[in-house]
């Protein structure tokens, strides 16, 4: 049975695996009714409202709880006394220690660590401390405004009044933070693949790859990214000269990722309806 015939999950005309090497910005992607993760995670913050809403009750319903610890108090006492812990109960467990997964964690974090130290994965992470700091430099002049009740996001910058130039500078800031550490991730997680793919040729026989899909998620970032800096440079004329080595670094990642997965641009996003 596939994942999404799950009876438990919402039903809908889904787009299987769509948010596998999506971006996750759901609030700007076009696809939220086809897609399952969507749907899913909606029904959960409705939960976590139901549940904040409980939590409420509970607080005002003290002497009810009270009552319930009362009795989980009595529990305890009579599993203490009747019901001993016997050592063994818990053995199953003992196959964590067991050498295979030893040998698999190994192996994991040797690849992870392969991964995470190739030039693209350093350069990935140079970028995003350099978009940290630069954006730490300028927070005097180049201001964040979040309201965290209405979800807002705006930006102001000293010397510009003009509310269109605002609006597109807030978008840009926006596309650049969303994508700051994704792109770093989904390199590395699209070299881990890479090197299990060649491991094992045979894993991602009748799928698309994996290293292709989370490459072409991280070259999207990048793409994504460069646009959006390039915009910045348009507008705050007075900083090219610290705008231009980020750009720069952004085009090398995304020449380095077509050489290193020449076949992230044919991976098809979403995937085809058979
Ligand atoms: S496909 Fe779209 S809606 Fe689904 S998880 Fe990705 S970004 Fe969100």
């Amino acid at each position: 049975m596939r994942f999404d015939d799950d009876p438990k999950i919402p039903e809908g005309d889904y787009i299987p695996g769509i948010y596998n090497y999506c971006n996750r910005w759901c609030e700007r992607c076009m696809y939220t009714d086809r897609c399952m993760t969507f749907e899913m995670e909606k029904e959960i913050k409705m939960e976590i409202e139901k549940e904040k809403k409980r939590e409420k009750s509970m607080e005002e319903n003290k002497d009810f709880w009270d009552q319930v610890n009362k009795t989980i108090e009595e529990a305890a006492e009579l599993i203490d006394e009747e019901i001993p812990l016997v050592k063994d109960d818990f053995s199953s467990f003992d196959d964590w220690d067991d050498e295979d997964a030893h040998e698999a964690m190994r192996e994991y974090k040797e690849k992870h660590k392969k991964a995470r130290n190739q030039p693209l994965s350093k350069v990935a992470r140079k970028y995003e401390k350099t978009v940290h700091q630069w954006f730490k430099d300028r927070k005097e002049t180049l201001k964040q405004h979040y309201d965290p009740e209405t979800k807002d996001f705006n930006i102001s910058y000293t010397g510009i009044a003009d509310e269109a130039v605002l609006k597109q500078l807030t978008e840009s800031v926006e596309v650049i933070l969303w994508y700051e550490f994704q792109i770093e991730i989904k390199t590395q997680r699209a070299f881990s693949s890479l090197f299990e793919e060649k491991e094992d040729p045979g894993l991602w026989k009748d799928f698309p790859k994996d290293s292709d899909g989370s490459a072409r998620v991280a070259s999207m970032g990048i793409d994504s990214s460069i646009g959006a800096w390039n915009y910045l440079n348009n507008k705050l004329t007075s900083e090219k000269e610290t705008i231009k080595p980020i750009i720069r670094m952004l085009l090398w990642m995304k020449m380095e990722i077509e050489k290193e997965f020449p076949g992230a641009k044919d991976f098809v996003w979403p995937p085809k309806l058979d």
